[in-house]
């Protein structure tokens, strides 16, 4: 693939936003997919430069904490998700961490629910509380016999290689008239590399622009459902967030003591604003399997 061709439609037509961690962040003239250039020529590579970036200062939380930080992140969530939940007896969930997803599920009424999951530390802490099966293989990867009313893929967009074998892997396992949901970033013309703290590349590949939903719907088949965006800045400023740990220690202190400093966190909230605008968002998008109308 050459370096600067868009991974999701092909295209050559792209400008350049920004450079951030020695990679260009350039943006798809046809479909609006944010990528990194050089974008990696395999999926080998992009593990070996993935692994030539990890910064001294990440840890891997060790999945009591994370199943912690997971808890608290899908009580903003689950409401967004839930509406696909509801009429489900079936689930997978592509990248379930420590399963709370799954549990939440279970909780619907869903009795079949399975999840994949790549952390053997994680796979093992999900199984453990959920009982549900926790497959070790990426959905690339995963053989079953078993269709899906549901299948869910929340904030791994961003890591996934190549599209096309993503929603080929999801087209074969869901149901026709099944939904797939997917939660991810997702960002308006004019966003900066301020806008986010850590674009974390190359870990992430390539983010959705406003139109990308579109684009994937109409190519592989699939319709919208529904699309509802949550503004970076309203959901990133609360108290509740900054004392949710994420995986640098350093950062973690820092924005406990910003938590608990009277104002930080509003005035923190404004200047971002100011600055910035509302151009990052958070995504959850329900897309309908349309079974006759594969294109792929
Ligand atoms: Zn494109």
């Amino acid at each position: 693939m050459n370096q600067d061709q868009c991974p999701l439609c092909n295209s050559t037509a792209n400008h350049k936003l920004f450079a951030t961690n020695g990679y260009d962040m350039l943006a798809c003239d046809n479909c609006e997919l944010m990528f990194i250039s050089p974008f990696p020529q395999s999926e080998k590579q992009r593990f070996q430069q993935v692994a030539a970036n990890k910064l001294a200062d990440i840890t891997v939380i060790d999945p009591e904490h994370y199943s912690i930080a997971r808890e608290i992140y899908y009580q903003e969530l689950f409401p967004l998700v839930k509406p696909a939940f509801q009429k489900a007896k079936s689930l997978l969930d592509i990248g379930c961490g420590t399963g709370h997803l799954l549990t939440l599920a279970k909780q619907c009424g869903i009795k079949q629910c399975d999840g994949l999951e790549l952390n053997t530390a994680r796979a093992t802490y999900a199984r453990e509380h959920t009982g549900c099966d926790i497959i070790e293989k990426p959905i690339e990867e995963f053989q079953t016999d078993k269709k899906y009313d549901v299948i869910t893929l929340i904030d791994v967009l961003s890591h996934i290689y190549s599209y096309d074998k993503l929603f080929v892997a999801v087209k074969s396992l869901l149901n026709a008239n099944g939904l797939f949901v997917i939660k991810t970033g997702q960002f308006a013309a004019g966003v900066q590399r301020g806008s986010v703290f850590d674009w974390e590349v190359p870990d992430h590949l390539h983010f959705m622009g406003m139109a990308t939903s579109d684009y994937i719907a109409k190519k592989y088949g699939l319709e919208i459902i529904s699309q509802e965006q949550v503004a970076h800045a309203d959901e990133l400023y609360t108290r509740e967030r900054f004392l949710t740990k994420g995986r640098s220690c350093k950062r973690n202190l820092i924005k406990a003591i910003l938590a608990y400093t009277p104002f930080a966190i509003k005035l923190l909230k404004w200047q971002y604003l100011q600055k910035h605008g509302r151009n990052v968002f958070s995504t959850v998008i329900v897309l309908q399997n349309k079974k006759d109308n594969q294109r792929i």
